[in-house]
Order: structure tokens, then C-alpha cells, then sequence
């Protein structure tokens, strides 16, 4: 495996470094790093998405043929690693990085001449139904049902901890049309417009108050035929095809070192009563070394699926080992950054937002004022996309042969 960047690609660094110099905005940076949320709003997101949309950067998931760039894995990891130093918005995957890629490879042309070219310009905004009360890590144990009535479904259901359903226009939803066979079969693809009478969305307030996630009630919603991605009953295999783009394609440890060393910067200047900088506290010292050679790590597993994915291999049960490792390493970051603080991070404002003209006063650092949220929302980061125990399980099951 040879992990040294090409001149090629190191030029490739340089144009992208170029651009965000000039092209990111201040106020993205600024509302990317006071947002104690763990997605970025969309005002902030979306701005930004069409910013690299004009650039013809925003989807560089998807195949060439479908608006993406055609970058290689190394190109992509250069994109991501550099938007991280920068301090760039991460934006939101629903669209692009969610069902985007699966429109690319399992809808008609007609689906993709309707729906791609509205998640590239951000017309269209997204959101994901597939936990349901009852089925999360169990997924295919589903029950929203859908039948089929002339040239339209009908839903009934619920589904639950829909990311920003609040602001989507469509929802991707995995509804079952048949309760026959084994709990994998029968399970359908719909995209369902957002904006109708049978949907209602009810707001879930996370530990610190963010608005962020929401359960979905459908009663006798609909949505034309036209909108099933693939066959009826296949909808197992492709909601797996997603969940394989939600896991891995995309970089934690350049966000993660870039937080690590913010956080050696920030112990310079914190007291303490180790030669007065938290910095020169041996137990401080300790786990953030500890923390720095985890993220390392990780980039090098990072950098292995990339090599695999430019020889076109699979990369297989390591995107369930970065995803393991990068949100605990986040929740680590989260828990250091709050012991730097100390008191400081003792405060949880419920004005929202904390950037932009309206944004209350901090009370010490601005940095303090985002720290508990940030803390507390990011417990979920071992949860969704597949929580910790079920990653534990594939690695077992797959890397260990248990
Ligand atoms: C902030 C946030 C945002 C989310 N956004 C979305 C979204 O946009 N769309 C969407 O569809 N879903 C979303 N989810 C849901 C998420 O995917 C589920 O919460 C997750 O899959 C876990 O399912 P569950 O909550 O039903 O927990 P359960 O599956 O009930 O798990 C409960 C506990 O049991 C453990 N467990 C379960 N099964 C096993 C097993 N076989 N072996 C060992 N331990 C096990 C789990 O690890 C967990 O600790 C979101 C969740 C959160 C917290």
C-alpha cells in the first residue's frame, strides 16, 4: 500500500486550498463552530453546499455521469481533510451522501432526470425514515405498511429520530408492503413528498435542547408509484446499500485532529495548578496523547480503504472500525474539552441560534458556550448510523470469525 501523496494529487491540495481561501465566508466558519448540534443547520449547510455546488464540487459521492466530480478516493480524503482545516460546514449527507447515490445506481432515468438535479442545488432538502418505535438496530423488524392503490402507496405508520425532518421536502422512507415472508422480504424504497395532510411531524428535543430530530406520523399518506426506487420488496438490499455509504465514504480523522488540536491550543492558556497551564498536567498531557495516536490510527485505516477503494475492492467490516473509533474518539474530544474548561462549560443557553446577529452573549469564551451541548448531543454519535454494540457485532462476526 503506498499512502505518500502524487504530485499530482499534492497539486490537487493546493487547488483546494486555494478555493476555500477564497470562497469559504467567515460566517460559515464562525456558524459551523458555535452550532452545539451535531448536524449543521441548514442555513448555515445549505449555503455552503451551493457554494461547492457552483464550483461543481458538492457531489463528489457520485458517479461522473450524474453530476459528481470523478475524483479518486485519495482526491476525495485531500477534499475532506482540507474542508476540516479550514473549518468548513460539514453538510448535510441525507441528499448527497445518503439517497443520492442510491438514485444514481437503482432509479430509472426519469427518477434521476427529476430528483438529482434538486439535491445538487439544494433545492430539495432530505430526510431519512428508516427507525421506526421499535426497529433501530433491528431495522428489517419494520411496520410502516404501504399498499398499493391505482398508480399511488398508501403509508400508515410512524418512523423516528428523523434528522431534520422538520425542514425536509421529501423523506427516503423503507415501508413494508408484504408481511409474508421473512422480515427482510417485502420491505419497499419509497421517496414521499414531505408537504400533504397525512404527514405529521412531531419535534424530539435532545438533552440540551436542541431541535434535531422528530418523529414522523403517517396517516393515509401517499405518493405516486413513480416514486419507488427499484422493485417492490427490494427495498432490503438497497436500504443496506445506503447504510454501507452512511457507515463508511466519508473521513473522520481530519475533523477529529483538527478538534484535538484546537484543544492543545486552548490547554496553553488554561489554568491549573500543574505550572499553571492545564497543558503541563501530566493526566491532561496523557489522554490527549492518547487521543491524538487514536485519530492517527484511525486516519491510516482511513488512508487502507482508500487504497482498497482506488484498486476498486470493497472495503468491508473497516468502515464498521471507523465508525467505531471515530465516535468514540469524538466523545472523548467532547469530554476533555469540557474538563479544560471547567466551570466555564457549566452552562447550557436554550437561545438558539448561537451565531449570526442574534446569537446571545457568551458567558466566558464563546468556545464555553457551545461546549455542554456539543457534549451532550454528541452522545448520540455512538447510537445513530448503527450503534457501537451492532459495530462490535459485525467486526466480531466478520474480522474474528466469532
Ligand atoms: C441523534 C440521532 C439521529 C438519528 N437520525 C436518524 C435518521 O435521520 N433516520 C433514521 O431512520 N434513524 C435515525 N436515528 C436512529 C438510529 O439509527 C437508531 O437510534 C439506532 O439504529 C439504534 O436503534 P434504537 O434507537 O431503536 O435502539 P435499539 O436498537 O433498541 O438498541 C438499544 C440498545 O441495545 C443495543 N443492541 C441492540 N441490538 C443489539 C445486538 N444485536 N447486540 C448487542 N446490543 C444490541 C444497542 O447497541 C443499544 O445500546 C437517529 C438516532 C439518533 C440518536
Amino acid at each position: 500500500m503506498d499512502m505518500d501523496f502524487s504530485p499530482e494529487d499534492l497539486a490537487f491540495r493546493d487547488e483546494v486550498r486555494a478555493f476555500l481561501k477564497e470562497s469559504l465566508p467567515e460566517h460559515l466558519k464562525d456558524g459551523a463552530r458555535r452550532t452545539p448540534g451535531v448536524f449543521v443547520e441548514p442555513d448555515i449547510g445549505m449555503e455552503w453546499h451551493r457554494i461547492l455546488n457552483d464550483k461543481g464540487w458538492v457531489a463528489y459521492h457520485w458517479p461522473k455521469e450524474d453530476g459528481g466530480t470523478g475524483w479518486t478516493p485519495t482526491q476525495k480524503f485531500i477534499f475532506e481533510k482540507e474542508c476540516a482545516l479550514a473549518g468548513a460546514p460539514a453538510i448535510s449527507i441525507l441528499g448527497l451522501r445518503l439517497v443520492g447515490p442510491v438514485i444514481c445506481e437503482f432509479g430509472t432515468p426519469e427518477q434521476k432526470a427529476r430528483f438529482l438535479p434538486r439535491i445538487l442545488s439544494g433545492e430539495d432538502y432530505w430526510c431519512q425514515g428508516y427507525s421506526e418505535p421499535g426497529s433501530g438496530s433491528d431495522l428489517a423488524s419494520l411496520k410502516t405498511s404501504a399498499r398499493l392503490e391505482g398508480d399511488q402507496y398508501v403509508v400508515n405508520g410512524s418512523k423516528i429520530w428523523t434528522t431534520h425532518a422538520h425542514h425536509a421536502d421529501w423523506i427516503f422512507a423503507l415501508v413494508r408492503t408484504d408481511s409474508s415472508g421473512k422480515k427482510q422480504q417485502g420491505i419497499t424504497f419509497l421517496l414521499i413528498p414531505m408537504d400533504q395532510p397525512g404527514i405529521e411531524v412531531s419535534p424530539i428535543l435532545s438533552m440540551s435542547g436542541d431541535h434535531e430530530v422528530n418523529q414522523v406520523f403517517f396517516t393515509d399518506a401517499v405518493t405516486s408509484v413513480e416514486n419507488r426506487i427499484g422493485e417492490e420488496g427490494a427495498g432490503w438490499s438497497i436500504a443496506k446499500f445506503l447504510l454501507e455509504n452512511e457507515r463508511g465514504g466519508s473521513c473522520y480523522a481530519p475533523r477529529l485532529l483538527q478538534s484535538i488540536e484546537r484543544l492543545r491550543e486552548l490547554a496553553e492558556t488554561q489554568p491549573s495548578g500543574v505550572n499553571g497551564a492545564v497543558a503541563h498536567d501530566p493526566r491532561f498531557r496523557d489522554r490527549l496523547s492518547r487521543a491524538r495516536l487514536n485519530a492517527e490510527a484511525l486516519e491510516v485505516t482511513e488512508l487502507r480503504i482508500l487504497a482498497d477503494l482506488a484498486k476498486g475492492r470493497a472495503p468491508g467490516p473497516q468502515t464498521s472500525l471507523v465508525k467505531l473509533l471515530g465516535s468514540n474518539i469524538g466523545q472523548e474530544i467532547d469530554t476533555l474539552r469540557l474538563e479544560l474548561l471547567g466551570y466555564d462549560a457549566l452552562q447550557l443557553p436554550v437561545d438558539r441560534p448561537l451565531y449570526g446577529n442574534e446569537a446571545p452573549e457568551p458567558v466566558g469564551s464563546e468556545l464555553a458556550q457551545t461546549a455542554m451541548g456539543k457534549y451532550l448531543n454528541n452522545r448520540a454519535a455512538t447510537i445513530f448510523g448503527g450503534s457501537d454494540e451492532v459495530q462490535k457485532n459485525i467486526i466480531a462476526k466478520t474480522v474474528l470469525g466469532l
